[in-house]
C-alpha cells in the first residue's frame, strides 16, 4: 500500500496556527491586556428568527410518522432548490431546477468538484488566494499556475491569452482582498475560458455583500458563462450558516466537453459519494429566501457592512491604501511604513492589542498586506479601529 504522496507537496496550514500561537503567547505575557480580534472569517450574529422558526418546525416534522424524512434527494429537496432558483431570478438569472445542487457548504463542493476533472489539467489560481483552491489541487497532483493580483491591477487579474489554463478559479467578492469584478470584467474571463475550452470555477460565497449594481452577483449574469462556468455559493456568510452547514452549486447543462456533461457527471459524483444535506438544515435554509427571511438576513449583512465602513473610514483618515470594505466583509490594507505582513501583525498586537491576518499567508503577492474582517461585533470593531487610529496617527 502507498499513501497519496502528493500530500507531501501541500504547504503546512501555518497561517492561522501561527496567528493563534503569537496571540496566545502575547496574552500569556500580558494577562491584563484586552485583545480584540478582527482576523476571524467566521460570523458572530445568530441565525435569523425565520430560520430558527423553520428549523424548529422541521425538528417537529421528524417526530411524527406522517412527516418524518429519511434519505433525501442527492441534489437537495425541491422546496429549497425552488427558493434558490427564485433568488437567482430576482437578479435576472434563469436556472433549471436540475442545475442546482444543494450541498453542506461551498468548501466541500469546491474540493469535491475536482472528481469530475482529469488530473492532466493546468489550474490557474489568483495570488493571493483562498488556500482551499490550491491545496485541493495539490492533493490531486495537478499543475498550478498563478495569476498575479496586485495593487497595479486593483487585485483583479485579467486574462492573459499567452497563458493556457484548463481550470480557472475566480472568487468575487474576493477572500482575502475584498476586490470584486464588474460584469464587463467577468465577460473577459468568460470569453477567454470559452476560447480555450476551459472551465471557470466561480466562488460566489460573498455575493450577498454586493450592493454596487455594476458588480456581478453571479457569473451567470454574464453572456456565455453557461458554456464555461460552475458557480459555488453558500448560506455561511449570507445567513450565518457557518456552523449549520448549507450551500449550493450551479452546474449549467450547456457545460459539455468531448461528449461529457458536467451536470450529469456532478449528479453521478454526488449520488455516489454524498447522501444529501439534513432535511432540518434544508428547511432552515429555505427560510432564508422568503420575504421575511431576506429582510432579516439583509439586516445582519448591513450590520457587518457597517463594521466594514468603520474600518474603511479609519483607513481613509489615515491615508492607508486598501481594497474591499464596500462590497465585501474584508478590508485588505497595505501595511504602513513598508512593514512586512508579520511585522505589522506583531506591531498591532503589541501596541494596540488588535489581531488581524497577515496577507503573506494567502500567497506571494500578499506580502506587505494585511486582512481585517467585518464579522466581529460592532463594539469590538469600534474599539479596535479607534486603537488602530490612535496608534497609526502618531
Ligand atoms: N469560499 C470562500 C472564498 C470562503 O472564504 C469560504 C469560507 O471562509 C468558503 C468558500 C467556505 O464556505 P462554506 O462555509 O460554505 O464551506
Amino acid at each position: 500500500m502507498k499513501f497519496n504522496s502528493y500530500f507531501n507537496d501541500i504547504a503546512d496550514s501555518y497561517l492561522f496556527a501561527e496567528v493563534a500561537a503569537r496571540t496566545a503567547k502575547y496574552a500569556a505575557a500580558h494577562p491584563d491586556k484586552k485583545i480584540l480580534r478582527l482576523g476571524i472569517g467566521d460570523v458572530t450574529l445568530p441565525l435569523a428568527p425565520e430560520v430558527i422558526k423553520s428549523l424548529h418546525a422541521a425538528v417537529d416534522d421528524m417526530s411524527a410518522k406522517e412527516t418524518f424524512q429519511g434519505y433525501g434527494p442527492y441534489e437537495g429537496y425541491e422546496f429549497l432548490r425552488e427558493r434558490i432558483r427564485n433568488y437567482y431570478s430576482s437578479y435576472g438569472v434563469k436556472l433549471a431546477l436540475d442545475e442546482i445542487f444543494v450541498s453542506d457548504g461551498a468548501k466541500s463542493d469546491l474540493g469535491n468538484v475536482l472528481d469530475i476533472f482529469s488530473r492532466d489539467n493546468t489550474v490557474l489560481v489568483p495570488d493571493p488566494v483562498y488556500p482551499v483552491y490550491v491545496d485541493t489541487n495539490v492533493m490531486a497532483g495537478r499543475k498550478i499556475i498563478y495569476a498575479d493580483a496586485t495593487e497595479q491591477n486593483g487585485f483583479l487579474p485579467m486574462p492573459d491569452y499567452s497563458v493556457k489554463a484548463d481550470i480557472i478559479y475566480i472568487c468575487s467578492p474576493n477572500n482575502p482582498t475584498g476586490a470584486a469584478y464588474t460584469r464587463e470584467q467577468l465577460k473577459e474571463w468568460v470569453d477567454y475560458a470559452n476560447s480555450l475550452g476551459a472551465v471557470i470555477l466561480y466562488d460566489a460565497a460573498y455575493e450577498c455583500f454586493i450592493s454596487d449594481d455594476r458588480l456581478a452577483r453571479s457569473i451567470f449574469t454574464v453572456d456565455g458563462a453557461r458554456t464555461c462556468a460552475i458557480e459555488f455559493c453558500s448560506f455561511s456568510k449570507t445567513a450565518g450558516f457557518t456552523g449549520t452547514r448549507c450551500g449550493y452549486t450551479v452546474v449549467p447543462k450547456e457545460l459539455t466537453r468531448d461528449g461529457f456533461s458536467a451536470n450529469k457527471m456532478w449528479l453521478r459524483r454526488q449520488s455516489t459519494k454524498f447522501n444529501g444535506v439534513p432535511y432540518i438544515v434544508q428547511r432552515g435554509a429555505a427560510a432564508v429566501f422568503t420575504d421575511e427571511g431576506l429582510k432579516e438576513i439583509r439586516a445582519n449583512i448591513a450590520y457587518y457592512k457597517n463594521n466594514a465602513k468603520l474600518i474603511a473610514g479609519v483607513m481613509d483618515g489615515l491615508g492607508i491604501k486598501y481594497t474591499g470594505g464596500k462590497n465585501s466583509p474584508y478590508i485588505w490594507l497595505k501595511c504602513p511604513n513598508g512593514m512586512s505582513s508579520w511585522e505589522f501583525f506583531d506591531y498591532l498586537l503589541e501596541n494596540a492589542q488588535v489581531v488581524g491576518t497577515p496577507g503573506a499567508g494567502f500567497g506571494r503577492n500578499g506580502e506587505g498586506y494585511f486582512r481585517l474582517t467585518a464579522f466581529g461585533s460592532e463594539e469590538v470593531t469600534r474599539e479596535a479601529t479607534q486603537r488602530i487610529q490612535k496608534l497609526l496617527k502618531k
